[in-house]
């Protein structure tokens, strides 16, 4: 796996062009099954590849952590939400918060999230590969497939399934 994670910028960058051209025209013409097609895609990679080989998403960028997510995981914590923001979180450039620094605090050496049951959301819908209307997320997909390898691979198969 860590080979493949390796090479996934590389890979990524070199079908970027033809990935692009690919989202735009189902952005003009998704199929009627569109969200039905993701499902498959989605659950056939993830039976393949197991997050736990890989953690690459929690060890270089980490989610946007929105107020429910703060409320909860600081609840978790026996935190106050300021107490709890004070201590891992800041805000980015598009003023949410993120954490502080990655790789994300609560990754284990195994790659296990100690803050599972109450991760954030954006943590629990990465990388959005089964969520409906796939095509209104190209621009963040081009940039996930570039560091998530099922990401990658959905998006590969996509190519191959989907003809225009
Ligand atoms: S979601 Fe993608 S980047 Fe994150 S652990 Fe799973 S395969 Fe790796
Ligand atoms: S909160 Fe958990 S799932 Fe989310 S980035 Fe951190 S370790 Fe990964």
């Amino acid at each position: 796996m860590q080979d493949f994670i390796n090479k996934l910028p590389k890979l990524a960058k070199d079908k970027h062009n033809e990935s692009k051209k690919f989202f735009s025209k189902l952005k003009k013409k998704a199929p009627k099954d569109l969200d039905y097609v993701m499902q498959e895609l989605h659950e056939d990679e993830f039976e393949r590849t197991d997050c736990l080989t890989c953690a690459n998403c929690c060890k270089t960028t980490g989610p946007l952590f929105t107020d429910k997510d703060i409320e909860r995981i600081a609840k978790h914590f026996r935190q106050k939400p300021q107490q709890f923001i004070d201590q891992y979180l800041r805000i980015d450039e598009d003023n949410d918060y993120v954490l502080q620094s990655v790789p994300c605090t609560f990754l284990g050496a195994d790659n296990y999230c100690s803050i599972y049951e109450v991760r954030p959301k954006a943590c629990r819908e990465f990388p959005h590969t089964d969520r409906k209307k796939f095509q209104q997320i190209s621009n963040l997909t081009l940039k996930n497939v570039a560091m998530c390898p099922a990401a990658f691979n959905i998006v590969e198969e996509m190519k191959k399934r989907i003809k225009f």
